[in-house]
């Protein structure tokens, strides 16, 4: 790898298939590594992933650390955190991305704390610059973009003197590249070498709970929020998203209201959608909410207060108490006389 700064990837992977969210973040570290003139590594950790290697490849990685251990498999924190300590020791990253998801969440603090780095979770960009401080300038950092406040304000966390400069990202919010099967690269084995404490939790039994709706990969996305009323109500947002063929999403207010559940959420801590209609129903346009939704080729937005935030970003405004449009929407594209 040489004196590059390098920019690295935790890969996390499934039955025989990395996760989305690492593919984003290998065409995210691409473009920071490219941008540092440096390169991108990718870590994988498990059993039986090495063919996996070609596929971070092709992604953007020009290095794979694979390290293929039954002790890797399934997850779990001690010997992942061993593993991914000591090569981020011996080969100091300039930079550490991860997905947001409960591995990632769980693995990056170890990592961050062991090596004394900044971590800054859930960005929803980053970007490479400078920054000046105590009249010293710090050129090339990570800027690590988040909302942060409550949403109140966007903040630029940058860490100029720890590193690696680490950050988690959650699904959906970097754009997935596609793949380019001609790129080349190498693949480095690592020799996991596992302390007895390590392996101290065994997994007995493990189930699996497969989602029951994508939103992330719907084209036409319905979301009720609040404004909905009532779980019986949100059943108005399943009839205009059955008539449209969609997928129904909701704000957090509606999900904290037991309308639905969790996984149909979009925003900061739910899903993060680029659908090519998004219709939001009885949804204010909170910052957090927005966030999630907002690369959406084409958003209709239906409130009853013209002053709802929604409207600003939405390309078609309908002010009205949903009770009465979402009916009419449904007769229209029906096709009904009413
Ligand atoms: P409200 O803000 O209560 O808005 C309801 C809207 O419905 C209003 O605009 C009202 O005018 C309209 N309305 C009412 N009755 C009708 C009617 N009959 N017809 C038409 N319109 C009507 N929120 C998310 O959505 N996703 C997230 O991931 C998320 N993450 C968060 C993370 C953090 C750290 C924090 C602090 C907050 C987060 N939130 C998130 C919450 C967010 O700030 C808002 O509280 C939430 O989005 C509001 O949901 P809502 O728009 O459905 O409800």
């Amino acid at each position: 790898m040489g004196e590059c700064r390098e920019v690295w990837v935790f890969i996390e992977h499934q039955d025989g298939r990395i996760a989305d969210v690492s593919l984003e973040l290998l065409t995210k570290a691409r473009e920071l590594a490219d941008r540092l003139q440096g390169a991108v590594a990718a870590l994988l950790l498990g059993h039986g992933v090495a063919e996996l290697a070609e596929i971070a490849i092709h992604h953007g990685a020009d290095v794979v650390f694979v390290a293929d251990h039954p002790e890797l498999t399934p997850y779990r924190t001690l010997p992942y955190a061993r593993v991914a300590i000591e090569l981020v020791r011996e080969y100091k990253p300039y930079i550490l991305l991860l997905g947001a998801t409960p591995v990632g969440r769980d693995l990056a603090p170890r990592i961050a704390s062991a090596c004394w780095a900044g971590l800054t979770a859930d960005c929803t960009a980053l970007q490479i610059g400078d920054v000046q401080r105590s009249g010293e300038t710090y050129t090339e950092l990570l800027y690590q973009i988040r909302p942060a406040f409550g949403g109140n304000v966007i903040a630029t966390i940058v860490n100029p003197e720890m590193h690696p400069q680490m950050a988690t990202v959650r699904e959906g919010v970097m754009q997935l590249g596609a793949p380019d099967p001609t790129r080349s690269g190498e693949v480095l084995t690592v020799e996991p070498q596992f302390e007895e404490g390590d392996l101290a939790l065994q997994v007995v039994d493990r189930s699996l709970r497969l989602p029951t709706c994508d939103l992330k990969g719907a084209s036409v996305i319905v979301a009720g929020g609040a404004g909905v009323g009532s779980k019986e109500n949100f059943g108005l947002i399943y009839d205009l998203a059955e008539v449209l063929g969609g997928e129904v999403a909701a704000s957090r207010a509606a999900v904290d209201a037991g309308f639905v559940s969790h996984e149909h959420q979009v925003g900061q801590t739910g899903t993060t959608v680029r659908p090519r209609l998004y219709v939001a129903c009885g949804i204010s346009g909170a910052v957090q909410h927005r966030a999630g939704m907002d690369q959406s080729s084409k958003i209709i937005a239906i409130n009853s207060d013209p002053n709802a935030p929604i409207f600003q970003i939405a390309h078609y405004k309908i002010v009205g108490d949903l009770n009465e449009v979402i009916p009419a929407m449904i007769d229209a594209l029906r096709g009904s006389p009413e």
